[in-house]
C-alpha cells in the first residue's frame, strides 16, 4: 500500500481512505489502523478481481472498445462503495460488510494471513 499524508483527503472529518493502491492519510498510522486499511486493500482486489474476469468475457464476446474498458474498471472500483452502501440499506446498519469485516479483525494483525477470499460474505 502506498502511504501518503495529506490534510485534504479522506475529506471532512474522515481520517483514513484506502483508495486502492492507496491509503490517504490526515492522523498518525498506528499498527490498528494500518491492518483496517490493509483489510479494504484486499477486498478492493477482490472487487478489482471481479471487474477484471467481467473484462475479460466481455473481450472475449465483443471485442475491445477502450472506454468500455475503462468503465468496466470503474464500476469495479467503484462497486466497492456502493455495495457496501447497499448492504447498510438492507440491514438497517451503520456499517456494510466490508466495514464490519474491518472493523471485527482491526485488531488481529495476523488476520490478512488467515483470511479467506470473500470473507465479508461467509459467516
Ligand atoms: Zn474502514
Amino acid at each position: 500500500m502506498i502511504k501518503i499524508p495529506n490534510k485534504l483527503i479522506p475529506f471532512g472529518n474522515y481520517k483514513y481512505i484506502t483508495i486502492w493502491p492507496c491509503l490517504f492519510y490526515k492522523e498518525p498510522l498506528v499498527p490498528i489502523v494500518i491492518n483496517h486499511e490493509n483489510i479494504h486493500g484486499r477486498q478492493y482486489i477482490e472487487f478489482l478481481s471481479i471487474g477484471l474476469i467481467l473484462l475479460l468475457i466481455k473481450i472475449l464476446i465483443f471485442g475491445s472498445g477502450l472506454i468500455n474498458t475503462w468503465l468496466i474498471l470503474a464500476l469495479a472500483l467503484s462497486a466497492f462503495y456502493w455495495v457496501d452502501l447497499i448492504d447498510c440499506a438492507f440491514n438497517k446498519t451503520d456499517r456494510g460488510a466490508l466495514e464490519r469485516e474491518c472493523y471485527e479483525n482491526e485488531n488481529n494483525l495476523n488476520y490478512l494471513k488467515t483470511r479467506k477470499l470473500f470473507q465479508m460474505w461467509r459467516k
